[in-house]
């Protein structure tokens, strides 16, 4: 049998770069096929915010976060939930990767060049009990130069590959077939796409030129999870999340199309936990799209008033940054897909962050002068953009402007302004009393009992209808699709399962498309910070795996 290349990997982004990587330091011969132009190489971790979850780090140390092992794992095990016989392998992942977290996952990528802000984030802070949801500390550390910086060493392993003959680069190969020829799986067919100069993150045409056809030892599937795809979302929508949201914005290109997956599937391989998923809560439109639909997402602090469609607040825990699937869950039992931040201008300029790489330009751009300029700014200038040009922003001197302004944004006039003002003038109150019944008013407190949000996150607890801290500020959020958390099952080696739990001989998965590993390593919710790491822990290891399997 003549092979092109001892190992094809199908897709470019963070996870076949890292798998390709591999494949080149153990000197095999790969294609990297990708069906986007060379322009998008990288994928969705290019636009990521580049958060990383670490355990027990020198930035967490720092700043007195006492973190272990042990409590990771209690976190994840309570945050992943795990309760299918088909989470075998997800849990067993799950292990795996929170081994890595607290071991070298850090110390790798540093060696690599990787570089770390030094403020660390505090994400999915749960508010249930200590084996409940949620991370106990904060974990989420944003690489310096976010996405685009975690994407360079791999893209340079990739290219010193190209440059020593090893890799072939190449692009616009869409593939929608897998066979064998004899035992193994070892074709891959699929349709070559027109030349397209979009830029990055556009989608790009779907015309075809022509067909290929490639042979090698063995296939590792990178390709992605389904975000891009609103239809195979609906269709996998869960039942335990109610109705799928009548309206969802994007947030991830095009390309994130899920399709790769059912190829994989009809080659005989496993796919779990497809119900499972990562969608975010706090979606706005980007009033500066890349791609169609674009949603960019708020990783809001814990201060922000968060209203249901009709002004009621949230119910506990559900307040900014806690618990993302299950404020989902409730939304979709409001009947409406959409709810309300309402807050000042005093919480917005500390507590709004914006995922995206495009959207901190000071971090993406590595300029520790741009820190200081936003550190320092009333509010930073790519969240008063969206003040100033965004669709779901109303900006308004007094409360009574603040709601003619949300009812205008939506089907029917929902929002009382009467109730809304008792619910703030409430809320307001109990900021003034020492003791305080109100839970957010205490995760408030407690927030700034770390120093790190004290700094950057969490503005000093204030009224809101004061109007030192004003103008008012309301933002409908919109439900926005981004990750999907089941897969193709994979073993510890990254070899994909057949139903039967036999190895699908000659290929391997990883990143989102094995649903970050094992197929669902994350479970039913995430810690955040888990989906790059997941790319390289699980692209690294497909990589080392078929390198050995093809020696
Ligand atoms: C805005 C944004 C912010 C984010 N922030 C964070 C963060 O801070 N921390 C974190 O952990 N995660 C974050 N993420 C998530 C993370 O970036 C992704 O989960 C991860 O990059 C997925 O990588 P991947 O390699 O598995 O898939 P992708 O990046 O989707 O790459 C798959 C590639 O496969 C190609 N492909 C698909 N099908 C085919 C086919 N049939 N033939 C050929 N090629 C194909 C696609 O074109 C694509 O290039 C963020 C994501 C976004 C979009």
């Amino acid at each position: 049998m003549s092979y092109d290349a001892d190992v094809i990997v199908i897709g470019a982004g963070l996870a076949g770069l890292a798998a390709t990587a591999e494949l080149v330091d153990a000197g095999r011969k790969v294609i990297l096929l990708d069906q986007e132009p060379e322009q998008s190489i990288g994928g969705q971790a290019h636009w990521s915010f580049g958060g990383l979850f670490f355990v027990d780090s020198p930035e967490q140390r720092r700043l007195r976060i006492k973190d272990s092992h042990a409590l990771a794992l209690q976190d994840w095990m309570g945050t992943a939930a795990f309760d299918r016989e088909e989470d075998h392998w997800p849990r067993k992942w799950a292990e795996a990767y929170v081994d890595f977290a607290a071991g070298e996952k850090r110390s790798w990528l540093y060696r690599q060049g990787v570089r770390f802000f030094p403020v660390v984030g505090w994400a999915e802070r749960g508010g249930y009990d200590a084996n409940g949801h949620g991370n106990s500390v904060p974990r989420f550390h944003i690489t310096w130069g976010t996405g685009p910086g975690l994407v360079a060493p791999f893209e340079r392993r990739v290219r010193e590959g190209v440059a020593r003959g090893l890799v072939q680069l190449r692009f616009r190969h869409r593939v929608t077939g897998l066979s064998r020829s004899a035992g193994a799986v070892d074709t891959v067919t699929g349709e070559i796409l027109e030349a397209s100069a979009i830029e990055r993150g556009q989608a790009s045409s779907r015309s075809v030129t022509g067909a290929f056809e490639l042979k090698a030892q063995a296939v590792i599937v990178t390709s992605g999870g389904i975000g891009g795809n609103h239809d195979l979302v609906r269709a996998n929508w869960p039942e335990r999340l109610g109705n799928p949201p009548e309206k969802m914005i994007s947030g991830v290109p095009a390309h994130v199309d899920g399709k790769m997956l059912a190829i994989a599937e009809e080659t005989g391989a496993h796919l779990i936990n497809r119900d499972r998923m990562w969608h975010y809560t706090e979606g706005i439109q980007n009033w500066n799209p890349i791609w169609e639909n674009h949603g960019i997402r708020v990783l809001p602090g814990p201060s922000s008033l968060w209203l249901d469609a009709r002004g009621k607040r949230l119910p506990v825990p559900l307040f900014p940054g806690f618990d993302t699937l299950g404020t989902l869950e409730h939304i979709m039992k409001t009947g409406y897909d959409y709810t309300w931040f309402v807050l000042d201008q005093k919480i917005i300029g500390k507590e709004f962050a914006l995922s995206g790489s495009e959207q901190n330009p000071d971090l993406t751009g590595k300029s520790i002068k741009d820190v200081f300029i936003r550190a320092r700014a009333d509010v930073p200038g790519p969240v008063k953009a969206f003040m100033d040009q965004g669709v779901d922003f109303v900006v308004e001197k007094d409360l009574g402007s603040l709601v003619r302004g949300m009812n205008a944004l939506t089907k029917e006039p929902l929002i009382d302004e009467a109730e809304l003002r008792r619910e703030i003038v409430s809320r307001d109150r109990e900021v003034a009393n020492p003791f305080t019944k109100d839970l957010q008013i205490m995760a408030i407190r407690g927030a700034r009992n770390y120093l790190g949000d004290k700094l950057i996150r969490t503005a000093a607890p204030h009224r809101i209808l004061d109007p030192k801290a004003g103008p008012l500020i309301a933002v409908r959020l919109n439900i926005l699709t981004r990750k999907t958390l089941g897969g193709l099952e994979t073993d510890l080696s990254s070899r994909v399962l057949t139903e039967g739990g036999d190895p699908l001989e000659g290929v391997y998965a990883a990143g989102e498309a094995a649903g970050f590993g094992g197929g669902g390593v994350h479970g039913y919710r995430s810690l955040e910070g888990t989906f790059l790491g997941g790319c390289l822990f699980s692209g690294r290891t497909a990589g080392r795996a078929a390198a050995k399997a093809t020696a």
